[in-house]
């Protein structure tokens, strides 16, 4: 455990911190390189990540500005999948029973994206507000009719919708509170921008996700924090807000769903995950301690598959041009020397390289036209549905690497 000088805990502020994994110097993992930029070097920052002591928050050091991570320039990439929009639908539904929405009430999205979320309401007559910071996505929820205000949020935009009469009824937050760089000012712009009545509904990856199952390549510089069920209590409580629920998600393999009130009404969901955590020592330092050898051991067995394998003659592509690809890839030191190309469904994604390693990124048909031996799967969350899609290339006697939670042959 080694003491950053300097750095100090991203939500309580404490300056003990402990890191416990360095990945290294990693580029951007959504930072997809045009032909062009193949001249350039790319940015590359540290990532380490440490565990406060102090409010048992777990996070990366390192703060890349939020202009280059998530600026003008950000490649907008319509990803929401059938089951994610579903997820939504089913999120909405139940919201607009619980809290009896009407036309009289406002739902504000954070990070809001396309609108793929507020469509929902809109379509049931409820006014809606999204805001986001990406030109590309701003401008596609407003060619669908949702209000989005292209900004980052934080203490003083809710300052300013609150003076102009906006407050929300419903808050949404899902998979961006990790992302903020400062996290008690989103927290506190929460608190200002509900009403009093009103509850925010924020999604985040859990952390025992993260270290039970060994997916250290779901570490990367946008995601600043990685919360337990305890560190977000101490966060919330903090600007006077109450983590009254907490609903476990599969989707995006393992999140949490947290309803945050103003009026403290603890349900005993959110008990029983502080219990759990408290059993499995999540509060302490020594539950992350072993983290790194686990993430070394993946590393080295996946080298040694891969070198086995291309030793004997075989040909490998990878699949899922991901984030987290960006970061196995460079971490374990994966290039163009082991897989041939890496395939992504997404037209978007498609004529580019991945970051650092730079490997091409090709349409799924160059597999059946190639036949790989082996195919890396990099977004493994995904396996199932990568492994039906790629069904024929399965019958001409392909076969699938899956690296995560250890590398397996299938
Ligand atoms: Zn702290």
């Amino acid at each position: 455990m080694t003491n950053p000088v300097g750095t100090s805990c991203r939500s309580c502020g404490g300056g003990d911190l402990g890191v416990f994994l360095s990945l290294g110097n990693m580029p951007l993992s959504d930072g997809l390189l045009a032909p062009d930029d193949l001249q350039r070097e790319e940015p590359r920052y540290p990532l380490d990540v440490a565990f406060c002591p102090d409010c048992t928050l777990a996070q990366i050091l390192a703060t890349v500005p939020p202009e280059e991570l998530f600026g003008a320039d950000y490649p907008y990439f319509s990803s929401f999948t059938d089951s994610r929009l579903k997820h939504s639908a089913a999120n909405v539904a139940a919201r607009i029973e619980e809290r009896r929405l009407d036309g009289s009430s406002l739902v504000v999205e954070l990070a809001s994206n396309d609108g793929y979320l507020l469509q929902y309401y809109r379509a049931r007559g409820i006014p809606v507000l999204g805001i986001d910071p990406a030109l590309g996505p701003v401008a596609a929820a407003r060619a669908r009719g949702v209000e989005t205000l292209q900004a980052f949020f934080g203490r003083d935009l809710a300052i300013q919708l609150a003076t102009n009469g906006r407050c929300a009824d419903v808050i949404h937050a899902n998979n961006v509170l990790a992302h903020v760089a400062d996290t008690n000012g989103f927290v506190s712009g929460i608190g200002t921008l509900l009403k009093e009545d009103g509850v925010a509904v924020i999604e985040v990856p859990y952390v025992r996700e993260l270290i039970d199952h060994g997916e250290f390549d779901t570490i990367y510089h946008e995601h600043l924090c990685y919360f337990s069920v305890t560190a977000l209590a101490e966060l919330f409580r903090r600007h006077r807000l109450a983590l009254n629920r907490v609903e476990p998600l599969t989707i995006h393999g393992g999140s949490l769903r947290l309803f945050v009130e103003k009026r403290e009404q603890v349900d005993r969901s959110v008990t029983e995950y502080l219990q759990a955590e408290q059993r499995a020592g999540v509060d302490r330092f020594d539950y992350y301690a072993g983290f790194s050898a686990r993430v070394e051991r993946i590393r080295s067995d996946l080298l040694a598959l891969l070198t086995r394998l291309k030793r004997e003659g075989a040909r490998i592509a990878g699949y899922g041009a991901a984030a987290k690809g960006t970061i196995l890839l460079n971490f374990a030191g994966i290039g163009p020397e082991m897989l041939e190309f890496v395939a992504d469904r997404n037209v978007h994604k498609q004529g580019r390289y991945m970051p650092g390693v730079r490997l091409p990124i090709v349409a799924p048909a160059r597999i059946l036209e190639e036949q790989p031996d082996y195919l890396l799967i990099l977004p493994w969350n995904f396996k199932d549905e990568i492994m039906e899609q790629q069904a024929q290339y399965r019958r001409l006697g392909g076969r699938f690497i899956v690296p995560v939670p250890e590398p397996v042959v299938i």
